[in-house]
């Protein structure tokens, strides 16, 4: 038995599936979960003292490869100071102005410690704002695990929302109505269904949830178009495109302004951070300044500051996106090159710093349902495959992959070539 088996026996005897995060139990490809030791840039090694490639980097955060040196120092400065305060402090003011400048339309931002929070808040605060209780939310976007955002109406885009787990009540679902990515059709329906009742519209702008879903061209402005007409706001959740598409996010890359932003992950580095923020006018809603209640004792967290900061930081240097892109850019065409070389139908998106490939015949995948559509078996074959050559990608057949700027051309060449044996296998 190796040493991740026994330590998933021991885990499951402690934690509920043994895991602390349910994608994390390989539940999507079967088979053991790998339990990891240690990372360091694009590597990561098993409790086995076995190596990987990392194309997951701790599901984005580690966009400057593991255990960078700049933020474990910026940590390490911190920790010394103390770790927790419960009080203001300098770092969280720094944070937040640099998130201002570098995301413009956050003019004001407040800290949070994951991307759920940032999302739940987010909505709170436009419902708030507009006094309406309906919100919108697309078919296979994730947005963290709050009531009115677990909520999957699936088949129909103008289906009320039904939870889509246990301890949802029906109550707060038929709150959130789904409509289809890339669909603008589906929200305007929506919209004349119930023309004063919407008070938002919350979208991840790539879908990294569902694989890795561009929006068509004129779908993020569209929905924009849709908000202004209807008086709701448009509440862009960045906690994965966030400082990895582009420098200022996917609303940079696609030229389109959110009333809201939620962000997480990348902005703490590793350390459990998420923020949201926006129009001035909508964040002085949030107490204390207004009634939207949220709070946080946590919130702020001076090493985690720190470590958002060195990593906002590192990544405003020359050439940071434009490696992010080649590297993706790279494997999302080797994979290709391999899968068609081996006579395996397989399409790929990618966009900046993240990408995903798909089994399947189609051309293009453009939503939830052709992603569903797509061979999970061959999926998981090659998942376990590529695992065994010592690639580490997502254990899931609807998560986006991730490039790091630590991601070297050689990592590169062995991916590829390990995919090529993969494909041939398959
Ligand atoms: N929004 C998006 C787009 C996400 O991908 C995730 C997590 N994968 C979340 C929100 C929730 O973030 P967290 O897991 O930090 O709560």
């Amino acid at each position: 038995m190796s040493r991740s088996e026994q330590l998933f026996s021991q885990a499951q005897q402690h934690i509920p599936g043994g895991v602390n995060s349910p994608v994390r139990a390989f539940k999507g490809v079967g088979g053991n979960p790998v339990f990891i030791q240690s990372a360091n840039g694009s590597r990561i090694t098993d409790a086995d003292g076995k190596q990987y490639i990392d194309y997951v980097g701790s599901w984005g955060p580690m966009i400057l490869g593991h255990n960078h040196s700049a933020i474990r120092n910026a940590v390490l400065k911190a920790v010394e100071n103390g770790l927790s305060f419960g009080a203001p402090c300098e770092t969280e003011v720094e944070m937040a102005a640099l998130v201002s400048r570098l995301v413009p339309s956050m003019q004001q931002v407040r800290m949070v410690s994951s991307g759920t929070e940032a999302t739940m808040s987010a909505i709170r605060l436009a419902r708030g704002f507009t006094a309406r209780d309906k919100i919108i939310k697309f078919e296979g976007c994730y947005h963290g695990h709050a009531d009115c955002l677990l909520v999957n109406a699936g088949s129909g885009a103008l289906t009320l929302g039904q939870p889509s787990s246990p301890g949802v009540p029906a109550d707060f679902a038929k709150h959130t109505l789904t409509a289809t990515f890339n669909d603008l059709a589906s929200v305007e329906a929506l919209f004349e269904q119930f023309p004063s009742d919407i008070s938002s519209i919350i979208v991840e702008p790539v879908a990294g949830n569902m694989n890795c879903i561009p929006p068509n061209a004129d779908f993020l402005s569209g929905l924009r178009e849709l908000c202004d007409r209807f008086g709701a706001l448009l509440i862009i959740d960045e906690v994965m495109t966030g400082f990895r598409v582009a420098l200022g996010g996917a609303q940079a890359y696609y030229g389109v302004t959110p009333d809201l932003t939620c962000l997480g992950k990348v902005i703490g580095g590793g350390m459990p951070v998420g923020a949201f923020g926006g129009r001035a006018d909508v964040m002085a809603h949030l107490a204390p300044l207004g009634p939207v209640y949220q709070a946080g004792t946590l919130s702020g967290n001076p090493i985690a500051m720190a470590a958002g900061i060195a990593a906002l930081s590192e990544l405003q240097k020359a050439g940071t996106y434009e490696r992010l892109n080649e590297v993706a850019h790279t494997l999302a065409q080797g994979f290709q090159q391999a899968a068609d070389d081996a006579g395996i139908a397989l399409t790929t998106n990618q966009v900046g710093g993240m990408f995903g490939f798909f089994f399947t015949e189609e051309t293009k995948v453009t939503n939830f349902t052709q992603s569903c559509a797509c061979d999970q078996e061959r999926f998981k074959r090659f998942f376990h495959l590529m695992l065994e050559e010592g690639i580490y990608l997502a254990p899931s057949a609807f998560e986006a992959s991730f490039t790091s700027t630590a991601h070297s051309d050689s990592d590169i060449e062995i991916t590829l070539a390990a995919a090529k044996r993969c494909f041939a296998k398959l």
